[in-house]
């Protein structure tokens, strides 16, 4: 299986997806297809305002709103949907609907953010933490941005980038992961529970 994706940027935002599921990853970016449910909706309604590109100052401190972040190396493209400006550093902020999750999804997300940050201001120090807003339990969680957390993103876009070269969509997930499927947009796109059932029967 070759390793060359046909995807030259990964938009930063299906990192998040990645971390979901890589089906739904796949669907996303490489067929490109959405739908929407009562999540999504919620979760477009409540970006509305952030992703107005634009500048404020808020109790003194500067925010950037929708800012465009790209790397060529890491070969991310997205935007930010805040970026608080504090003693010079920039720090991502994240707005999610709902409230904090069990996975690490949001934080892969943040983090990429963060990296796209940095590549663009070699020579200072890295971003310690950002934060994520969770509009639903009106929560602002601090996310420390360590090694480990920079190591899983780094992997989720070198897994991103495979999964963006597979021919066809990879199978469906399986065990504890599959509890994820009854909420996730794409279930009657993707049909988890009949993919699997064909699966079986094959294997047999
Ligand atoms: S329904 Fe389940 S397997 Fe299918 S894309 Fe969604 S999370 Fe992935």
């Amino acid at each position: 299986m070759t390793e060359t994706s046909h995807q030259e940027m990964i938009p930063i935002s299906s990192l998040n997806a990645l971390e979901y599921c890589p089906r739904k990853f796949y669907y996303q970016v490489v067929q490109g297809e959405t739908q929407v449910n009562e999540f999504v909706l919620e979760g477009a309604l409540a970006h509305q305002r952030i992703h107005q590109p634009g500048m404020q100052v808020v109790d003194g401190e500067v925010q950037i709103t929708g800012l465009y972040l790209c790397s060529e190396t890491l070969r991310l493209t997205g935007f930010a949907d805040v970026i608080e400006q504090r003693a010079g550093m920039l720090i991502p902020v994240e707005y999610k609907r709902g409230k904090q999750g069990q996975w690490l999804n949001d934080q892969v997300q943040l983090c990429a953010q963060a990296l796209c940050l940095e590549e663009r201001q070699s020579g200072k120090p890295p971003i310690a933490y950002g934060y994520i807003y969770y509009i639903g339990s009106r929560q602002r969680v601090q996310v420390q941005l360590t090694p480990q957390l920079r190591t899983k993103t780094k992997a989720a876009i070198v897994q991103a980038l495979h999964v963006a070269a597979l021919e066809t969509p990879p199978p469906p997930l399986v065990g504890k992961l599959a509890a994820r499927c009854p909420n996730c947009s794409l279930v009657s796109l993707c049909l988890p529970e009949e993919v699997r059932l064909l699966q079986m029967q094959k294997s047999k």
